[in-house]
């Protein structure tokens, strides 16, 4: 008799389980089951209705340095199947991606909905069975494999399970009773808020480079910055988010951030220069001369703070005015009061313990025939792209390891 396989969950993940696992043993039965009436919700919004597909990095020790939570772990299964085979699988199926400057890849359409439909399609092609709405109540483990409970009575029998419930506490649950741990999740990729700051009106200003870090710990980045009407946004501040999300998370987000505007110099490099254009420009004003080149309304911010507008000859600006400023560009410290989530792309971090699941297969390691993949894991990238490819790797081994066995 044919095997049957399900996989609870319709997002991109546990599809491209569904999907491995059809390719992997056409005989058998593969069962995908979503709770909600929708599939792919996150795929449609994602990336700004563009859906941000993965990333043109290509080497896999280099792409896992972007997953605060997962790299060791990634790395055999990014051996396997990783963004280069990512834009393979969609290209053989008709669906061309592009890679913008900063090296996000996207579908040529600009539009998420072709990812939707290359993904149905393909489901539908080989045969995978898809039922919405479908509350499950309790999955039992039995001896070689797993007993489905429905709201309303029905009963189901599968030879392995997927879980791919992205950060849904009930497929936590689920994972808790099949006797796995969980560690509990909380926000990542998120913007800062700093209600105090004096640069709220220079919104939409954007720094090519600055480092960012989270005072009292190590926790540190360097990357593009956007000031926003409620505080700091842009990569450096996403990539801050991520790394220090359960810090973070503790402290209730209310936290000090100091921010190097100039991190390619260090404090005495800025004030060397800063005596150095005196010395030869001493009629010259400091606003004028923009001498980091800094997005003029912002280095006028910073010298309207320190009161050197006024000084219309930099022979007027004493030594130890210098010295504050140089201090300022160098370790700018902004007091944070909460978060605001990133519309572009958030994630949870949190999840299943990576120890508990072996990589090559992902497969349960206290449960034989449990397979998991995607979000409920406890991994998740910084923005990018970097979380779908997590969830196309995961979901791709898992659904083909199912199968197999
Ligand atoms: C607004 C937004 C934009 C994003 N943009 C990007 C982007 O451009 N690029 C990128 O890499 N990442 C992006 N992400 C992150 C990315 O969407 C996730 O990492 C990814 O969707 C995780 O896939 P998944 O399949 O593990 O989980 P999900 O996509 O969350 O899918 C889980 C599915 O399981 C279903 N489910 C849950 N519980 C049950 C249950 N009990 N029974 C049955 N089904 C259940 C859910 O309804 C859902 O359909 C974005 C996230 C958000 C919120």
């Amino acid at each position: 008799m044919s095997k049957t396989f399900v996989v609870v969950g319709g997002g991109a993940a546990g599809f491209f389980g569904a999907i491995a696992a059809k390719n992997e043993n056409p005989a058998c039965n593969v069962l995908l089951l979503e709770k909600s009436a929708v599939l792919l919700s996150k795929v449609r919004v994602s990336g700004g209705g563009r859906c941000n597909v993965t990333h043109a990095c290509f080497d896999p020790m280099k792409l896992t340095q972007n997953y605060p939570r997962g790299d060791k772990a990634l790395i055999g299964p990014f051996h396997r199947f990783q963004p280069r085979d990512t834009v393979q699988w969609f290209e053989s199926r008709g669906v061309m991606l592009k890679t913008e400057n900063d090296g996000r890849m996207f579908p040529v359409t600009d539009d998420s909905q072709t990812i939707i439909d290359c993904l149905l399609l393909e489901a539908q092609r080989l045969g995978v069975s898809i039922r919405l709405k479908q509350r499950i109540e309790r999955i039992v483990k039995q001896d070689k494999g797993f007993e489905l409970h429905f709201a309303g009575g029905e009963t189901l029998f599968c030879d392995g399970l997927l879980l791919a419930t992205g950060s849904s506490p009930q497929g936590h649950q689920w994972a808790q009773e099949l006797g796995h741990s969980v560690k509990s999740s909380v926000p990542s990729l998120f913007t800062f808020n700093v209600p105090t700051s004096p640069l709220l009106d220079l919104s939409g200003i954007t720094l090519p480079l600055v480092g960012m870090q989270l005072v009292g710990t190590t926790l540190k980045q360097q990357g593009p910055l956007l000031l926003t009407h409620w505080g700091f946004s842009g990569p450096a501040a996403l990539k801050l988010s991520a790394w220090g999300a359960r810090w973070l998370h503790e402290q209730n987000y209310r936290v000090q951030v100091c921010v190097d505007w100039l991190p390619q110099l260090t404090q005495e490099a800025i004030l060397q220069q800063l005596r150095t254009l005196r010395e030869w420009h001493p009629i010259r004003s400091l606003l004028a001369e923009n001498p980091f080149g800094l997005p003029k309304n912002l280095w006028k911010r910073f010298l309207e703070m320190r009161g050197l507008v006024e000084k219309k000859r930099m022979s007027d600006v004493s030594n130890a005015e210098f010295i504050k400023l140089a201090e300022q560009l160098h370790g700018d410290i902004y007091q944070v009061e909460g978060r605001t989530t990133n519309k572009e792309e958030f994630v949870t971090c949190g999840g299943v313990e990576l120890k508990e699941v072996d990589f090559r297969t992902m497969e349960s390691r206290v449960c034989p025939g449990l397979y998991f993949a995607g979000e409920i894991l406890d991994v998740d990238a910084v923005t990018g792209g970097f979380n779908f490819q997590n969830a196309w790797t995961t979901g791709l081994i898992a659904g083909e390891s199912m199968a197999e066995k």
